[in-house]
């Protein structure tokens, strides 16, 4: 058993790179409801705002056809399923959801694309226009469950919901990742070895080959503090999960974005959680389902994800890491890195 006290550790994302580089293009950009950062090492400046530039357009393409409550693809597709049992959709947000199916399997249901309804009751789901507030306890209904949706049809080419209506299916706990996903194909196709892309803490990092690898700081979720470093290497995702950044505290009590799909309600006994993997898509599922886990399950369901590098910070402070996650903090630190503040 991996637990052991914190005290000086973990999560929301820092980051800085180990080698200063001779040139670093760097694009700020705000997508998904969040700040976001590319920063690319190894281009002429040119070439690196031509990629920058094609990254920004894919972000807003996505932006608008990934968001539940949005105009584009998965927003229309909610609207059909509101009072039809099927629904055309594309390849692409089609494999995204058959995805979600899998990993929703894999996790004992924990991460869920259905817990839209609940989202949406909780306020949680546009961080501008909602007062957030808790829902009266007789309106939270834990039906938030894919169960029953299937995709099918030549090529996944439509939704089908069997026996119900009115599901609303929120990618939120998986876009980031299916996104990094599509950044670093893109920044791999126009020949950089070297960048990070980060999407509001999510994020991942390409290195050249025997290059130094990017070193990561991972901040306290309830102080101003760095503690934990890891170092992320060729291909890596490092996602965050918390109560810390969606949340409203009432009656000194937190309410948080992450829903427990059986509960209806934020989950509760993880204060935050971060994973580390080369599937970024597969991070990002699994920082929010181990976040429902909890300490409790912890260990069973990064193993039932296949999560090699994982870890949790619960209510008390206590720390859990999976064996390799122990080992890489442990490593970082030997190596005499120090960690830096944003
Ligand atoms: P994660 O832990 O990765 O995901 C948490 C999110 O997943 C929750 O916010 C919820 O949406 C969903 N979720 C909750 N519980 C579960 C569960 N058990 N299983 C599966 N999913 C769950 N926010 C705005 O305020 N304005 C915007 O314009 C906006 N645009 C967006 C556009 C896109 C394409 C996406 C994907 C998100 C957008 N968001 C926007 C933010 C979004 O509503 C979420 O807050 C965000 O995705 C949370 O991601 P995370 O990485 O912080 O947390
Ligand atoms: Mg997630």
């Amino acid at each position: 058993m991996n637990a052991r006290s914190l005290f000086l550790l973990v999560f929301a994302l820092s980051l800085t790179a180990c080698s200063q580089p001779t040139e670093t293009y760097d694009r700020t950009l705000y997508t998904f409801g969040t700040l976001a950062t590319v920063q690319i090492y190894d281009l002429p400046r040119d070439e690196a705002i031509e990629i920058a530039d094609q990254i920004e357009l894919r972000l807003s393409v996505l932006n608008r056809d990934w968001y539940a409550w949005g105009d584009g693809e998965l927003g229309q597709l909610n609207r059909t399923l509101a009072d039809a049992e099927q629904a055309p959709v594309s390849d692409l947000l089609g494999s995204l959801i058959k995805r979600s199916l899998e990993l929703r399997d894999l996790s004992g249901g924990r991460f869920d694309p259905a817990v839209g309804s609940l989202v949406e009751l909780w306020g949680f789901h546009d961080s501008k226009t909602t007062p957030v507030r808790k829902p009266a306890d007789q309106d939270i209904r834990s039906d938030g469950s894919t169960l029953g949706v299937s995709v099918t049809g030549e090529n996944g080419s439509q939704i089908v919901v069997t026996g119900r209506t009115g599901i609303v299916i929120d990618l939120g706990g998986i876009a980031k990742g299916a996104a990094l996903a599509e950044c670093a194909r893109l920044l791999r196709a126009a020949g950089a070895r070297r960048a990070l892309v980060n999407l509001g803490g999510d994020l991942i990092a390409l290195t050249e080959e025997g290059g130094p690898e990017f070193r990561i700081g991972i901040q306290n979720p309830r102080a101003e503090d760095i503690a934990g470093l890891i170092l992320a290497s060729d291909g890596e995702a490092v996602v965050s999960s918390g109560d810390y950044e969606r949340f409203f505290d009432s009656d000194e009590q937190r309410f948080h974005h992450i829903i427990d799909p059986e509960t209806g309600y934020p989950s509760a006994g993880a204060v935050a959680v971060t994973v580390i993997d080369k599937d970024p898509l597969l991070a990002d599922a699994a920082a929010t389902a181990l976040m429902v886990a909890g300490p409790d399950a912890f260990y069973l369901v990064s193993k039932d994800l296949g999560i090699e590098n994982a870890a949790l910070i619960d209510q008390s402070g206590t720390l859990y890491l999976t064996d390799a996650m122990q080992a890489r903090l442990v490593d970082a630190r030997a190596r005499g890195d120090e960690a830096v503040l944003p």
